[in-house]
């Protein structure tokens, strides 16, 4: 899409949704000016590159959707424009080849994100983006033009159109803090609480429980709650649980928490066995061995794995073959609250979808777009995440050119 005239946008938020928004307008003939309070840009993708940037999804399209909270709305069509083979043609472009990994995850080979950031930020000065960091966009003023506070002074901007992309409201310390939420709904914008999303839980564990187990790993485990299960691995911490398994299903265990302030959810310790299969291995004869060494060699169940038994039941070690091949199955845990949103990956709420059109442009807002994460959509962590927000700033500035068309 080419406009004859030069637009001027201003894109507020230097994640990966508004620099995927600068990008597609400036390659489109706007004049693109990126704004950011922090002094540098990307500072959460930068992060994410920690855990080796996971970037998007290799399954198959048709599951690949179904991830997302809010496919059925603009999300999907979004994503339709935007798949994970273009993500991954995207990052080839940035000479970044990325990989499959073995759980489907695909991820840059540097497995970081600042080698793929430095060329992107590049790729843009090319186009003549232009940023403006540490400044901090406070809302507009009484003429309606943008009010930014950089340093001691007040700045106001015109431009053509705008385009926030500010983030939801998790590890605020790197920039998306969820302030904008006042500006927005004092604008009578509907703009969903922040919870977090893809976070840790609180658990009560007894104190020789935490102190022997926080910071490891119980692996290959089905964690479940109602219908919901998965299969992967979660950390012990000591306030509770985290780890990809509990991230997976923090939606459902937030919905639970907040209806019913507690959520129960059941660890299988060996999910590819069968009660049956569990039960026939600890009928073997013992032999002298103590309750531990037993479980380790018949079942190869780890010493945190044994502990969290008798976490549940004290007299676990007299238990029947069958109650305790059923709590091997099903070893219940009392969530009691999500971690604090300052350490979440992610954050649910956000700008209503119900008040962008399909142009992604705020309905009482004319001229005004959003995308990313400040909109109100979930998905577990897997490279869902960066998708979906790259995907909406494709999706805002393509809106944008259409609206700014004669
Ligand atoms: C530890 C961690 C690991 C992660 N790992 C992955 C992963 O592997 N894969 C994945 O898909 N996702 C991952 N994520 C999530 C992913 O990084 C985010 O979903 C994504 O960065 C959101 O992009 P965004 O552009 O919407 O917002 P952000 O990246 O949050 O950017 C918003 C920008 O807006 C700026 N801003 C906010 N308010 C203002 C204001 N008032 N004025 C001016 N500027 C403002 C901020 O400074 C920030 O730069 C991870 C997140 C974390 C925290």
């Amino acid at each position: 899409m080419n406009i004859k005239q030069r637009h001027s946008v201003a894109v507020i938020g230097a994640g990966p949704a508004g620099l995927f928004a600068a990008q597609t307008l400036a390659q489109a003939g706007c004049h693109v000016e990126v704004f950011d309070q922090k002094p540098t840009p990307a500072r959460k993708f930068l992060m994410a590159g920690r855990g080796g940037l996971n970037i998007t999804h290799s399954e198959n399209y048709q599951t690949f959707i179904t991830r997302y909270s809010a496919a059925q709305n603009n999300l999907k069509a979004a994503l339709d424009d935007f798949t994970p083979s273009d993500m991954r043609a995207w990052c080839q472009s940035h000479d970044e080849e990325t990989f499959v990994g073995s759980s489907g995850r695909v991820f840059p080979k540097s497995m970081k994100a600042s080698p793929l950031l430095r060329k992107w930020l590049s790729a843009l000065d090319e186009l003549g983006v232009v940023f403006h960091v540490r400044h901090r966009w406070d809302g507009w003023d009484k003429d309606g033009h943008l009010v930014f506070t950089s340093g001691e002074s007040q700045k106001t901007q015109a431009r053509d159109a705008v385009l926030l992309c500010l983030g939801g409201a998790s590890w605020p310390s790197l920039g998306s803090d969820g302030a904008w939420r006042n500006v927005l709904t004092s604008k009578n914008i509907d703009v969903k609480n922040f919870e977090p999303s893809n976070c840790g839980f609180e658990i009560k564990w007894s104190d020789y429980f935490r102190t022997k187990f926080a910071g490891e790993p119980l692996k290959a485990i089905s964690l479940s709650i109602g219908n919901s299960k998965v299969m992967g691995e979660m950390m012990i911490t000591d306030k509770g649980i985290e780890g990809g398994a509990v991230y997976a299903l923090s939606s459902t265990i937030r919905r639970t928490i907040n209806q019913n302030n507690i959520a129960h959810l059941l660890i299988d310790l060996r999910p590819n066995m069968s009660m049956d299969e569990i039960q026939a291995k600890l009928s073997l004869p013992r032999a002298r061995h103590s309750f531990s060494t037993w479980l380790q060699k018949s079942l190869k169940l780890s010493p945190l794995a044994i502990a969290l038994l008798r976490e549940e039941n004290k007299d676990v070690s007299s238990a029947s073959v069958q109650d305790l091949a059923r709590l091997i199955k099903s070893v219940p845990l009392t969530v009691l609250a999500p971690f604090s949103i300052d350490r979440a990956i992610s954050s649910a709420g956000g700008i209503s979808l119900s008040e962008i059109d399909e142009n992604y442009m705020l309905k009482n807002l004319s001229g005004v777009f959003a995308a990313g994460e400040m909109l109100d959509w979930e998905a577990p962590t897997g490279g869902y995440l960066l998708q979906g927000c790259f995907a909406t700033g494709k999706a805002a500035a393509k809106g944008i050119l259409r609206w700014l068309q004669p």
